[in-house]
C-alpha cells in the first residue's frame, strides 16, 4: 500500500505514520520529496491488517491499494480459462453452454414439455426455480421440494443437467442432492454464509451478479467460494439497476468483458432477467455470444402469458428455437462450440 502524506508535514509526524506502518506488520519505505512525502508499505495487503485505517490520521492525505483484493479468481493466478465439468457437460474455454427452462417450475407438464423443447433446440442444462426469491410475500414462492422432484424427473427423461436456485443455507443440502449446478441469485450475491455453505456442497455454482454489485464485489463473492474449497464457479451477468426503466435491468455487457479479462472463470449471460422483455432476448443473446461469453441462461415457457413468474421476459418454444439458430454464426466467429 502507499500512504500519501499531506504537503509540508513535519518530519516527526511522518515518523508517527512510519511507526504505525511497522506496528501493523509492514516494512515502511519512506520517499521524502521537497514538499510531499509518501510511505510505501511492503507486505501482503490480503493477509495483513489493512492500512486504510491510517486515513484517520490528520497528516495522511490518502492510502492507496496496489494489490487486487481477489487472488484465486484472478487471471494472474490462473492464466488459462477454467473449464467447469457439470456432470459431463463442459462449460468454459472453447465449450459454449446453453442453459434454458422456465423461470419457475410450475407443473410436471410445464417442465417436461419445456425440457423436451429446449433439448431439441440444443440446450444441455435445464433451468427452473423450485425456490423463488419474490419481491412480494404474496407472489408464487415456488413448489419447493415438489419442484426439485420434477426437475429430477425431467433429468431422468431427457438427460439434461439441472440448475436451480438455492435461497438459504437451510436448503443447500437437499437442493444440492437434486441439482447439478446451484444457482446463487442476485439477491443473495453477497450472502456470504450462503456462499460458504454452497461452496462446501462441492457442486458447481452459478453466481449471479447482485442488483447493484460492483464488478470487484462480484469477483470477491466468487473468491469466497474458491477460498472455501470449491473452484467450480460460473459468473453470471444478469443486468444491474440503473436509471433506465424501459428495460427491467440494464444488461451490462461491459462487465462480461471485464470479468473475462480479470478472471479465468466462465462467464454466463442471463438476457432474460437482463432486459426483462421477451422480444429483446434474442438480440441480447447475439451480443453476448459475439463478445465471447461462455454460455447463456434463458427463460423459456410453453405459454409465457400464463407463467407464474416473469411471464413478460420468457420466450416460447418457437422463439427459443429461432434464437438458437440465430446465435450460430456468432458462435462460429468466437471459435466456441455448443
Ligand atoms: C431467476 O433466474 O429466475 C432469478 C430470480 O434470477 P436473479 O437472481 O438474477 O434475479
Ligand atoms: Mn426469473
Amino acid at each position: 500500500m502507499i500512504i500519501v502524506i499531506k504537503p509540508n508535514t513535519p518530519r516527526e509526524q511522518v515518523d508517527e505514520v512510519i511507526a504505525e506502518v511497522t506496528k501493523l506488520g509492514y516494512d515502511p519505505r519512506p520517499i521524502y520529496g521537497t514538499e510531499q512525502t509518501v510511505v510505501a508499505a511492503i507486505g501482503d495487503e490480503r493477509t495483513h491488517h489493512t492500512l486504510e485505517s491510517l486515513n484517520v490520521l490528520p497528516q495522511v492525505d490518502q492510502v492507496l491499494r496496489v494489490q487486487k483484493r481477489y487472488t484465486m479468481v484472478s487471471r494472474e493466478s490462473h492464466p488459462e480459462d477454467s473449464v467447469i465439468d457439470v456432470d459431463g457437460v463442459k462449460v468454459g474455454g472453447s465449450n459454449f453452454c446453453v442453459m434454458a427452462g422456465p423461470c419457475s417450475v410450475e407443473s410436471e407438464e410445464q417442465l417436461l414439455s419445456t425440457a423436451r423443447a429446449v433439448k431439441a433446440a440444443g440446450a444441455t442444462i435445464l433451468r427452473g426455480g423450485a425456490y423463488k426469491p419474490r419481491t412480494s410475500p404474496y407472489e408464487f414462492q415456488g413448489l419447493g421440494k415438489e419442484g426439485l422432484r420434477l426437475l429430477q424427473l425431467a433429468k431422468k427423461e431427457t438427460g439434461l443437467k439441472i440448475i436451480t436456485e438455492v435461497l438459504s443455507e437451510r436448503d443447500v443440502e437437499h437442493v444440492a442432492a437434486a441439482a447439478d449446478v446451484l444457482q446463487i441469485g442476485a439477491r443473495n450475491a453477497q450472502n456470504f454464509q450462503l456462499l460458504i455453505e454452497a461452496a462446501r456442497s462441492g457442486k458447481p455454482i452459478l453466481l449471479k451478479r447482485g442488483l447493484s454489485q460492483k464488478i470487484e464485489e462480484w469477483l470477491l463473492s466468487a473468491e469466497y467460494i474458491l477460498a472455501h474449497g470449491n473452484p467450480n464457479v460460473m459468473l453470471c451477468e444478469r443486468g444491474i439497476r440503473t436509471f433506465e426503466t424501459f428495460t427491467r435491468n440494464t444488461l451490462d455487457l461491459s462487465a462480461v468483458a471485464a470479468a473475462k479479462m480479470e478472471s479465468h472463470l466462465p462467464v454466463i449471460v442471463d438476457p432474460s432477467q437482463g432486459c426483462g422483455k421477451a422480444n429483446l432476448v434474442r438480440m441480447m443473446c447475439r451480443g453476448a455470444v459475439a463478445m465471447g461469453a461462455d454460455g447463456l441462461i434463458v427463460e423459456v415457457h410453453p405459454n409465457p402469458a400464463e407463467a407464474m413468474s416473469d411471464g413478460q421476459q420468457q420466450v416460447d418454444f418457437r422463439s427459443f428455437e429461432a434464437l438458437m439458430k440465430d446465435i450460430q454464426p456468432y458462435l462460429a466467429i468466437t471459435g466456441k462450440t455448443a
